[in-house]
């Protein structure tokens, strides 16, 4: 049976039923209320828990399906760090920069899919590492970007990018100002708080302007398969797992309307699916640098979306 930490309410169902205590107990380790404010839902709702991963409890909203990772004690700000890109976390990216190639060539696809949405204006990337997206972008748009590892944002910012390095909060977004697109790449899911940071970025958008978001689709067949070895359930890294009732809901609390959701087919690194292959697997990463940056491989296990949110125009 689990135990309940110290913050957490009692599992007020396991203490209900006092028959067959073993059979009961069992039970309720999946099924018993655990009352946690949903950012999706925007209110408490009643939490299932579905099993642990790295030391976390995955717990999921009963209305909603959200996903969260219970993190005890995780600090974002030591975490991203240059090591993170380079693939010295074991959940972090495979050598990024040695990536660029074929990170830039999916980015411009990105740009054109976006064009579909928005063709031109200003546009701000939260969390935008060392600036490739914000280099293709800049071909059609006005572009600024917010990125919390400093030696990432300071790469972008050497390349003549605007970024500014730290969370991306409302003093940022304002320096930035008034803008016709905001992008987050696989990023939601490591905010601390989705619903707020959306919020934010909803008011900063001029009426028309749009939200392109990915993230990992915990409702999918590989989600549900792969259970704790997905390979995006990676707690503390990820703390949100989305499902398509999620996005929903956070959209209309927001006054969002969702334009488009798909499960795109991307572009990935050679380097980055080895990478992920061997976590999987279990299996040691060699410790020289990839050479593997300019082969890309197209790969779709359609657990990840892609999504469009709008703001109502004038
Ligand atoms: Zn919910």
């Amino acid at each position: 049976m689990r135990i309940r930490g110290p913050d957490e309410p009692f599992e007020m169902t396991a203490n209900a039923l006092p028959a067959h205590p073993p059979v009961h107990l069992a039970n309720a380790k999946g099924t018993a209320g655990l009352a946690r404010a949903c950012p999706a839902c925007g209110h408490m709702v009643d939490h299932r828990l579905r099993f642990r991963a790295n030391n976390c409890d995955i717990l999921q909203c009963s209305s909603c399906s959200l996903g969260r990772a219970e993190t005890p004690g995780f600090d974002p700000a030591a975490y991203y760090t240059a090591d993170y890109f380079s693939g010295r976390h074991a959940d972090g990216y495979a050598d990024y920069l040695g990536a660029e190639p074929v990170l830039r060539r999916e980015f411009a696809r990105s740009v054109d899919f976006i064009r579909g949405y928005r063709r031109g204006g200003k546009l701000i990337e939260l969390g935008c590492a060392y600036g490739f997206f914000l280099m293709e972008a800049a071909r059609h748009f006005e572009v600024a970007g917010i990125e919390l590892a400093a030696d990432a944002a300071e790469h972008g910012r050497r390349a003549g990018l605007n970024i500014l390095q730290g969370t991306a909060d409302e003093a940022k977004l304002r320096r930035i100002g008034p803008v016709d697109v905001i992008v987050l790449f696989d990023v939601i899911e490591h905010l601390p708080d989705p619903r707020e940071t959306l919020a934010l970025c909803r008011r900063q958008l001029n009426p028309g302007g749009i939200i392109v978001i990915t993230t990992g689709d915990f409702g999918s067949l590989a989600a549900s398969l792969t259970g704790t070895r997905w390979r995006l359930m990676t707690p503390p890294q990820h703390l949100w797992f989305f499902t398509r009732e999620s996005v929903q809901r956070l959209a209309s609390g927001l006054g969002l309307t969702v334009e488009h959701l798909d499960h795109p087919w991307k572009i990935v690194p050679a380097s980055l699916i080895a990478f992920q292959l061997r976590r999987m697997l279990g299996l040691r990463q060699p410790s020289g640098v990839a050479s593997a940056g300019r082969i890309g491989l197209p790969v779709n296990l359609f657990d990840a979306m892609r999504i469009v949110l709008r703001k109502a125009g004038p």
